[in-house]
């Protein structure tokens, strides 16, 4: 996996990240035509759709198939953007390959089966295609990766990721959780490797496309990958989210790319300022942290002297609350310090039941 890197992007010499766009599903030829035309002038330079639709139900559009990919090939005559669907089983990666499509994608439901992504890169081994896998539904880093990984076993060079968000049970104000942490873990591992952002599979609706787009690239990704239909609200497929490709060329100059480093010697030494800082607070949390554990340590002695339970439910309850009404004001989420405390609940029960066991 050492050898994942980004020349494909590279030699694509953009003066801006990547930028995908095109409907959720092709649904008609003047659809795809039109959207694609639209596209023309915009930044984006890959045109994307889906041709078999992967449903959460039955009984939904479940997209044309094959017969749309003679479509795409007119896109890539008419208008020189690249073309990129999703393929999700052996028979697709095999018409995607007849039918000369540059870049193929892994949809989300896909990249958590090994045996289907398995199928995938045998039939496609050893060609030029350039590969992106979407991000499991779950949040698993191990199996993402491990579908990257397939793909390099069979000799697939050209390859990135795409974050399109993590399934969740309970509803937030997302479709598919951004989990931030995981992409960053990513580009921790695999520097190189392209990693692209897929705003309207996180967002689900149009509202906060732009917030979601603006983090990726503030977190240096190297691309975004948008659906975009020339008549959104009638879209067969996730109308909810897509965009026109009017509105897609405002949302590109609104967003501001950011500079991969400090130039400025001023504004260099106020961050290692800043930096030193934050060193300092960050070993003051530790020593708090430490410091809060030895009491709970005593504590635990007492509850084990008196044969008290370990958990005081409505005690902790209180600690929770308190703590979230005294954070609200000082500009802390709800959500941060109740996930901080919850963390510290579990580390003195931990303790707690160490002393217990002594
Ligand atoms: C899509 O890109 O249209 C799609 C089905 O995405 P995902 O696999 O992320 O759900
Ligand atoms: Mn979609």
């Amino acid at each position: 996996m050492n050898t994942l890197n980004n020349d494909w992007l590279k030699a694509m010499q953009l003066e801006h990240p990547l930028v995908i766009a095109g409907p959720c599903s092709a649904e008609t030829e003047e659809q795809v035509l039109d959207i694609a035309q639209q596209l023309k002038d915009s930044d984006a330079t890959v045109f994307r759709a889906g041709v078999w639709k992967p449903r959460t139900r039955p009984g939904n559009f479940e997209g044309i198939g094959a017969l749309a990919l003679p479509w795409l090939q007119r896109v890539k005559k008419e208008t020189g953007l690249l073309i990129a669907i999703e393929i999700a089983n052996a028979t697709h990666a095999k018409l995607a390959l007849e039918h000369d499509v540059d870049i193929l994608w892994i949809g989300a439901r896909t990249t958590v089966n090994p045996f289907a992504v398995q199928e995938i890169a045998d039939t496609i081994a050893g060609t030029d295609k350039i590969v992106l896998v979407k991000n499991p539904v779950n949040p698993d880093l191990a199996l993402w990766l491990g579908a990257v990984e397939r793909f390099q076993k069979a000799g697939i060079k050209k390859l990135g990721v795409i974050h399109r968000g993590f399934s969740t049970y309970q509803k937030t104000k997302y479709r598919n959780n951004p989990n931030w942490q995981i992409p960053i873990e990513v580009k921790n591992r695999f520097p190189n490797l392209p990693i692209i952002c897929d705003p309207s599979h996180i967002c689900g609706n149009r509202t906060n496309l732009l917030d979601v787009s603006q983090t990726a690239l503030d977190l240096q990704f190297d691309g975004l990958m948008i659906e975009t239909h020339n008549n959104p609200d009638k879209a067969w497929s996730d109308a909810k989210q897509q965009i026109t490709p009017e509105r897609l060329k405002e949302m590109t100059e609104e967003l501001t790319i950011r500079k991969q480093t400090f130039e400025a010697d001023e504004s260099k030494q106020a961050l290692k300022k800043l930096r030193e800082e934050i060193n300092i607070i960050d070993d003051e949390l530790i020593t708090l942290l430490a410091q809060r554990m030895a009491v709970s340590d005593k504590i635990g002695a007492e509850k084990k002297k008196q044969n008290v339970a370990i958990l005081q439910q409505e005690r902790w309850n209180s600690i929770i609350d308190k703590s979230i009404i005294k954070s609200e004001p000082l500009g802390l989420s709800k959500e941060f310090v109740s996930k901080i405390y919850k963390l510290i609940h579990q580390e003195s029960i931990m303790h707690q039941e160490q002393v217990f066991k002594q």
